[in-house]
């Protein structure tokens, strides 16, 4: 379950890839684009420039660069050509991107537009519960830690964590062990060791945490229809504590 310095080199070098992905995607104005046109301009990103390839086009049967999930859409929404982004729409780009063998995994919740000020707490809420999670990680420290920094988070600001999908081991493989919950008591769960790479994705509801899958077999949504968002990093366990290989440019960790 542990890498070596050397892979967790190579490992790096993706998530340095991968973060420039989003770097690109900043600079977009997403009013109007259809969550396809994003995916292709991502797929061609990822390939022509970064000669490298998108990780989750083909894994499961799945035929994307991206997941795009919006609004009420927890996580695993397909790109169409028909889904315009509006005005006042969060959603978020979920990529993974695989070079010389190793895949990195992160994702981003957008605003699009002017976004109402709810929908812009959970997103920012959401955000520094990812970072409460990563700050929870260290040798010695345990998987519980860090589901339960990112639960008490979003419960002080009265939301609710997802259940039914987990950060995971990542590598090789897009999917390794360990699961890693986004909710949990503290010192419990596995002992984390310098070399374990996996990432930590919470998906953060803003009313029940309940969700359930469309006729698709993929979308996610929640159950009563209000707002989901998430962010991802893919990080390591460090001899001293966490790097963030998913880094991305003028991204600074949060207290
Ligand atoms: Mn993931």
């Amino acid at each position: 379950m542990t890498k070596r310095p050397e892979e967790i080199a190579l490992m790096a070098e993706s998530g340095k890839l991968l973060a420039s992905v989003f770097t690109h995607l900043d600079q977009l104005n997403l009013i109007g684009m259809s969550t396809m046109q994003v995916n292709d301009l991502v797929d061609s990103f990822i390939v022509n420039e970064l000669k490298a390839r998108p990780a989750s086009k083909g894994q499961y049967g799945y035929a994307y660069a991206l997941n795009s999930s919006r609004n009420s859409v927890v996580c695993h929404g397909v790109p169409s050509a028909t889904e315009i982004l509006q005005d006042g729409d969060i959603v978020n780009f979920d990529i993974t991107l695989e070079k010389n063998g190793f895949i990195a995994d992160s994702s981003k919740t957008y605003l699009v537009g002017e976004v109402t000020a709810s929908a812009k707490r959970l997103v920012q809420v959401t955000y520094e519960a990812l970072w409460k999670g990563i700050k929870a990680v260290r040798p010695g420290a345990r998987l519980g830690d860090i589901g339960h920094a990112i639960e008490s988070h979003a419960r002080k600001n009265g939301y609710s964590v997802v259940r039914e999908y987990c950060g995971h081991g990542i590598g090789r493989e897009m999917h390794e062990p360990p699961e890693v919950l986004h909710w949990g008591r503290p010192r419990t769960g596995l002992i984390l060791k310098e070399g374990m790479v996996f990432t930590i994705e919470p998906m953060i509801n803003q009313g029940r945490h309940d969700v359930e899958t469309e006729d698709d077999g993929w979308t996610v949504v929640t159950i009563d229809g209000k707002l989901s968002a998430q962010f991802e990093h893919t990080v390591a366990v460090t001899k001293t504590g966490v790097q963030v290989l998913t880094l991305r440019a003028g991204e600074r960790a949060l207290a």
